[in-house]
């Protein structure tokens, strides 16, 4: 745990009592702070109770009496839609509204670095997709290559649970834009944006508004390294304000599919091979063609920014690539499930959005696409460009003939749940191709989760596949 320092002898509210709000109200007594804690669910607010935690309404007239500053989780709308009431309550009565992210960056420091050799150091991914994969990416080189390594944040162990940094650890912290957006502290090392597509918008109110939110991983403390994804134009836009001029090494620009040709360091895929450039020089090469854990170009982005990020730590390309090659990628994410008759089952259920998916769409052919779910706000029609590869979509969720009836130009069938869609697919699928689930869309009409939409869909395949 890190004991969150600067609030020793004060009382500090905590709202929202998930997993990292425990962890929070925790660091906090371990700091020296009173927290008094609030969750608008009984249960949780029962649970924090049994672990001896002070619970006080926060919405009530003045339980932010003598309060030094509110916490809040990410869950929680802190501007848009809405505010929820009790951080409109801070706003008025001036209390400072934080999160744990900033709590992490006051207080992660301490005076034992002052005998260590080499300073631990904080990595920070952000961006729309690729987050996971990518933080998980970076962790895993960073330990094979032997260096002590934590990851955490929105992946890992919530940020305030994590262990006190050993001599010369680096701590990969993986951002949402919820979690971008308040963090009154955010000072990372080395600062990682992936890419930029529509997402949450609800909660920002507006693209610009979830770019402005992202974006100040990159302004608030000014990373010493920036690796940015210029693959859209807030990318580009991002890397030239970071940057000094044409050869500032300080910025790393990263494409997957573009040859980027700037006099500054870059690292590029194209065609399944990573090159990185640096003052106009090739000075690293990578086959990334068969790495199994890594499929597709989204991965290949994602390889990009892992490396990247790693050379900035002072490891070799040649350490790298040999880690690439053992990563295993992660559970929901181009995840290969199986294999029956020629026919590949890969479980991307994390597609949550128009694209993701598209990525997904792109990476294999012959596709038995199995999508739908709760739509988010946008529409389809991003996804369209990239449907050649499906031989016919099979639809579920709540709303499935609505969804189907967007995929203009694909065979659909109307399913509706996840078994039905696994036993058609798999009637139909023959020798060659894929079948696939890249939803475009959240769980929650039917699920918990995208995990456990993930897992529905593996257990219904291995039902069909009488496993
Ligand atoms: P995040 O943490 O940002 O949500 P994940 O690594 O969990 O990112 O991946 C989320 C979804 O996006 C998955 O469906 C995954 O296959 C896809 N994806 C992964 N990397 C990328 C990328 N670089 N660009 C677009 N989609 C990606």
């Amino acid at each position: 745990m890190i004991p969150v320092q600067g609030y020793a002898g004060h009382k500090v509210a905590v709202l929202g009592l998930g997993r990292s709000g425990l962890a929070t109200a925790r660091a906090l007594v371990a700091g020296g702070a009173t927290p008094i804690v609030w969750d608008d669910g009984q249960p949780a607010r029962d649970f924090a109770e049994t672990e001896g935690f002070t619970v006080t309404d926060l919405t009530k007239q003045g339980a932010l009496e003598g309060v030094a500053a509110l916490i809040t989780s990410p869950g929680i709308p802190h501007l848009y839609p809405a505010p929820h009431p009790a951080i409109a309550a801070a706003w008025a009565a001036g209390v400072p509204v934080d999160n744990d992210i900033g709590l992490f960056f006051r207080s992660f420091a301490t005076q034992d670095w002052d005998n260590f050799e080499r300073t631990p150091q904080v990595v920070a991914i952000t961006g729309s997709n690729g987050k996971s994969t990518t933080s998980a990416l970076i962790h895993h080189i960073l330990t094979e290559a032997g260096r002590p390594a934590q990851l955490a944040g929105n992946i890992g162990r919530g940020v305030l649970d994590i262990d006190p940094a050993h001599d010369g650890e680096v701590i990969v912290l993986e951002l949402s834009s919820y979690q971008t957006d308040l963090a009154r502290a955010l000072t990372p090392d080395v600062a990682v944006f992936t890419n930029l597509s529509p997402d949450h918008l609800d909660r920002h109110a507006g693209a610009g508004g979830y770019f402005a939110a992202k974006r100040r991983l990159f302004a608030e403390g000014g990373p010493d390294r920036a690796v940015i994804g210029v693959d859209e134009p807030e990318g580009g836009y991002l890397a030239n304000q970071l940057s000094e001029g044409t050869g500032d090494d300080r910025v790393i620009r990263v494409s997957s599919g573009q040859k980027l040709t700037g006099s500054g360091w870059n690292v590029f895929a194209r065609k399944g091979f990573l090159a990185e450039w640096r003052k106009g020089r090739q000075v690293g090469a990578i086959d990334l063609r068969d790495i199994a854990g890594l499929p597709g170009a989204h991965n290949h982005q994602n390889a990009c920014a892992a490396y990247a990020a790693c050379r900035t730590l002072g490891l070799g390309p040649k350490q790298i690539e040999a880690a690439l090659h053992s990563f295993g990628g992660l559970p929901h994410r181009s995840q290969r499930i199986a294999e029956q008759g020629g026919v590949a089952y890969v479980n991307d259920s994390k597609a949550t959005n128009v694209d993701s998916a598209a990525k997904a769409l792109q990476a294999f052919r012959n596709i038995r696409w199995i999508c739908g779910g709760l739509e988010k706000e946008g529409g389809l029609d991003g996804l369209l460009p990239h449907t050649g590869s499906v031989v016919k979509a099979y639809v579920i969720g709540r709303e499935a003939a609505a969804f189907a009836v967007q995929l203009r130009g694909v065979e659909a069938e109307v399913c509706t749940d996840m078994a039905t869609a696994v036993t058609r697919a798999v009637a139909e699928a023959q020798d060659g191709d894929t079948v696939l689930l890249a939803p475009a869309a959240a769980s929650f009409d039917q699920y918990d989760s995208f995990e456990k939409r993930g897992d529905d869909f593996i257990a219904q395949v291995r039902v069909a596949l009488g496993e």
